[in-house]
């Protein structure tokens, strides 16, 4: 990995952010809202917004859930976060919402799109020194990941970890095998550690709509592996689902009275503990 945080690198050459190809970090951006992303990003994900008005509510909600699920991992005692597919900063990042229950808490951020590491300095904004990371990395890798000197100063795998998969497992595809993926990152922590990931779906669409979502990512820089809720639970194999199990985004442990259309967020979220 290279750590453009913890030396004097200047960001990656701007041929590398492809600014007319869209970027799922920078679809993602616009999902929520957010101002750093460009024409074909936007265009790419209106197409996805024409399909279901819920993409945008889908998007807020995914984020919400992470930041709920990070501070009830951090108030169950983890400190240590690895967080994959960080995505471009957005309001609540991992360390905002880990270091408001413990300072002392510590988060290596990863993604392999450069626009993200260009961005990093945003991220760690605020972070004590030393307790954040924002490295480039990707998830096909990793055995890379795990033995990255950088990822393995800030944190010690020996001590539980709270690994975070939050949409980025659909952009895996089984050619890559995102099982045999999610079970590497997993074996190598110790019990006590945590998977927390959220996944798109198709599993509410109209079936001749289902390949409407993939096919707006066909020209993006990562594909779009939806899968159904029995599909996302197999990432779960052999560690123990926390309450309430599988569900779509806003119903995980909501903070407010969930609305008619929650059940139909296309996206499920959980986390799991390793015994
Ligand atoms: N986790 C954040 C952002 C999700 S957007 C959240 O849930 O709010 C998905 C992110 O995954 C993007 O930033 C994208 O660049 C990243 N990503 C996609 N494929 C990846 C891969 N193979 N390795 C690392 N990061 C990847």
């Amino acid at each position: 990995g290279l750590d453009w945080m913890s030396g004097d690198h200047s960001p990656p050459p701007s041929a590398e952010l492809r600014p007319e190809i869209p970027h799922p970090a920078r679809m993602y951006d616009y999902y929520l809202g957010g101002k750093d992303n460009f024409p074909a990003d936007r265009a790419a994900a209106e197409q996805v917004i024409s399909l279901s008005p819920l993409v945008r509510i889908s998007a807020r909600a995914n984020r919400a859930f992470l930041q709920r699920a990070v501070r009830v991992l951090a108030e169950r005692g983890v400190r240590q976060f690895l967080d994959i597919g960080t995505g471009i900063p957005s309001a609540g990042n991992t360390h905002e919402i880990a270091q408001a229950v413990d300072p002392a808490a510590r988060v290596a951020y990863l993604d392999n799109d450069p626009i993200v590491l260009v961005h990093g300095r945003a991220l760690l904004a605020g972070a004590r020194p030393g307790s954040v990371s924002v490295l480039q990395a990707d998830l096909r890798e990793p055995k890379a990941i795990l033995a990255d000197p950088a990822v393995r100063e800030l944190l010690d795998l020996e001590q539980p970890v709270a690994l975070q998969l939050f949409a980025i497992l659909h952009f895996i595809d089984e050619a890559d095998d995102p099982y045999a993926i999610v079970r590497t990152l997993v074996d190598a922590l110790p019990s006590g550690s945590y998977l927390a990931l959220s996944h798109g779906t198709a599993d509410f669409m109209p079936p001749q709509d289902v390949d409407k979502g993939p096919d707006a990512y066909r020209n993006a820089t990562a594909q779009l592996s939806l899968r159904s809720r029995e599909q996302v639970l197999r990432f779960f194999d052999g560690l123990e689902l926390l309450e309430p199990g599988l569900v779509t985004a806003p119903l995980w442990r909501p903070d407010q009275e969930p609305l008619d259309t929650d059940a139909q967020v296309a996206i499920w979220a959980g986390v799991g503990r390793k015994p």
